[in-house]
C-alpha cells in the first residue's frame, strides 16, 4: 500500500526537539563552546547558560536549583539514585522496595545489587498496573533503605499514587525515588507534593535532546557519587558538562511545563478518541493499563489472535510509528514484564500496541490511525493460525 504521510505515535519512546530547543542549544556548540571549570569569560558564559537551565528545572519540579544534577539521561539518574543509595546506606541495611512494573533502568541496577548480595522486593501490580501502598508497607522492613517507584508507566501510562507510596515510606524514615521521566509535562510534577527524595527526568521525553536528563536529589538525602572525577555538579557527579545538552533540557523543560492542563486535555481527547474508536471497530480488543489513572497521551490496547510485532510492520508500512509491548524477541515469545505483572491472559498477552501522542499530533491523525487499523488487524487475524484454535 502507498505510504501516505508519517504519522508519529511513538512519544514515550523518544520525542522531537523542538525549534526553540534546538535554537537555545546551538552557541552552546560553537561560539560559546567554553568549559563551564574554566576562569574566563567564555566558561563564565556557559556556565552562566548551566546555571540557568538547572533554575528552569527547578522551578518545573518545585525544587531548589541546588538539589537538581544533570546526568547523561534517564537511565544514569535512576542508576544513580539506586545504587547511590545503597552505597550510602551500607551501614544501615541492604533491602530495597520497587514494583515489577518499573523501567530496566530501574529493574537492572536493582538485579546489579541483588547480585553483589543486597535484596529486592518487586511489589506486584494490579490488573490496571496500580502499586497498592499497603504492599510498600508490607514489604518495608528495619533493613530497608529505599522504595522506588515510577510516577507513571511508559508501557501502559498507569499513574501510581506515590504520594501515598512515599507517605509509607517517610513513617519508616526510607527515603522515595520516583522515575518521573514520563510524568514531566503530563501533569504538575512537583517533589514535595509528590513526597520525593530524588526524582529521575529525562530531556528527550519531553521536546529536548537525547543524552541529558537530571536527578532530584532533596537536601540531606544520604547518596553517593555516581561518577567520580572531577568537581562538576559540587563534587557530586563528575564529567564536563554536557552544556548545549543542558541548555536544551532547560529550554524544553520551561516549555514542557507551561499551561500543562490545556495541553494535556488536547492530547487527553485524542487519546480517548483513538481508544474509543478502537474498541468499537475491533472485537476481542481490551484496554491495557488504567482506565483513568493514566498518561493522557497513552493508549495500550491488546488485540487476541494476533501478535504486536506483526501490527508495527504493517503500520509500518501505512507510515505510522508505533510500538508494542509483545515483542517476540530471537528466542522468546515472552510479552513485557509490565503486561505480564498486569496478569494480561495469554490470548491477548501477544497482540499489544502501544500509541503515544504528542503535541505535533492531530485530529486527522487519530482519524487516519481509526481508518486504517481495522483492516490492518483484519488481515493479521484472516492470516493467523491462533484464529482458528481457539
Ligand atoms: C525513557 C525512560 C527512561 C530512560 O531514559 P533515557 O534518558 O532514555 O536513558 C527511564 N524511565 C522511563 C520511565 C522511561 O520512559
Amino acid at each position: 500500500m502507498e505510504r501516505r504521510r508519517t504519522v508519529y505515535m511513538d512519544h514515550a519512546a523518544t520525542t522531537p526537539v523542538r525549534p526553540e530547543v534546538v535554537e537555545a542549544m546551538l552557541p552552546y556548540f560553537s561560539e560559546r563552546f567554553g568549559n563551564p571549570s574554566s576562569l574566563y569569560a567564555l566558561a563564565r558564559e556557559a556556565e552562566e547558560a548551566v546555571e540557568e537551565a538547572r533554575g528552569r528545572v527547578a522551578a518545573a519540579i518545585g525544587a531548589n536549583p541546588e538539589e537538581v544534577f544533570f546526568t547523561s539521561g534517564g537511565t544514569e539518574a535512576d542508576n544513580w539514585a539506586i545504587k547511590g543509595t545503597a552505597a550510602a546506606n551500607q551501614r544501615k541495611g541492604d533491602h530495597i522496595v520497587t514494583s515489577a512494573i518499573e523501567h530496566h533502568a530501574v529493574l537492572h541496577p536493582c538485579r546489579a545489587l541483588e547480585k553483589q548480595g543486597y535484596r529486592v522486593t518487586y511489589l506486584p501490580v494490579d490488573e490496571f498496573g496500580r502499586v497498592e501502598p499497603g504492599s510498600v508497607e508490607e514489604a518495608i522492613t528495619d533493613k530497608t533503605v529505599l522504595v522506588s517507584v515510577m510516577t507513571a508507566n511508559n508501557e501502559i501510562g498507569t499513574v501510581q499514587p506515590v504520594r501515598a507510596i512515599a507517605k509509607v515510606a517517610h513513617d519508616h524514615k526510607i527515603p522515595f525515588h520516583t522515575d518521573a521521566v514520563q510524568a514531566i509535562g503530563a501533569f504538575p510534577a512537583d517533589v514535595d507534593d509528590m513526597g520525593a527524595d530524588l526524582l529521575a527526568i529525562s530531556a528527550h521525553k519531553f521536546g529536548g535532546p537525547k543524552g541529558t536528563g537530571a536527578l532530584y536529589i532533596r537536601r540531606g538525602t544520604r547518596i553517593g557519587t555516581f561518577m567520580d572525577g572531577g568537581a562538576q555538579e559540587r563534587g557530586r557527579r563528575a564529567g564536563t558538562e554536557n552544556v548545549p545538552g543542558i541548555v536544551g533540557l532547560g529550554r524544553a523543560i520551561e516549555l514542557v511545563t507551561a499551561d500543562i492542563p490545556g495541553k494535556a486535555a488536547r492530547i487527553a481527547a485524542m487519546r480517548d478518541r483513538l481508544i474509543r474508536g478502537i474498541l468499537e471497530a475491533i472485537p476481542d480488543t481490551r484496554l491495557n493499563g488504567h482506565p483513568t489513572e493514566r498518561l493522557p497521551n497513552n493508549v495500550n490496547v491488546a488485540f487476541r489472535y494476533v501478535e504486536g510485532e506483526s501490527i508495527l510492520l504493517l503500520l509500518d508500512a501505512l507510515g505510522v510509528a508505533a510500538s508494542t509491548g509483545s515483542a517476540c524477541t530471537s528466542a522468546s515469545l515472552e510479552p513485557s514484564h509490565v503486561l505480564t505483572s498486569c496478569g494480561l491472559p495469554p490470548e491477548h498477552a501477544h497482540g499489544s500496541l502501544r500509541l503515544t501522542l504528542g503535541p505535533g499530533n492531530t485530529d486527522a491523525d487519530v482519524d487516519y490511525v481509526l481508518e486504517i487499523l481495522p483492516g490492518v488487524i483484519g488481515r493479521l487475524r484472516a492470516m493467523s493460525p491462533l484464529r482458528g484454535a481457539t
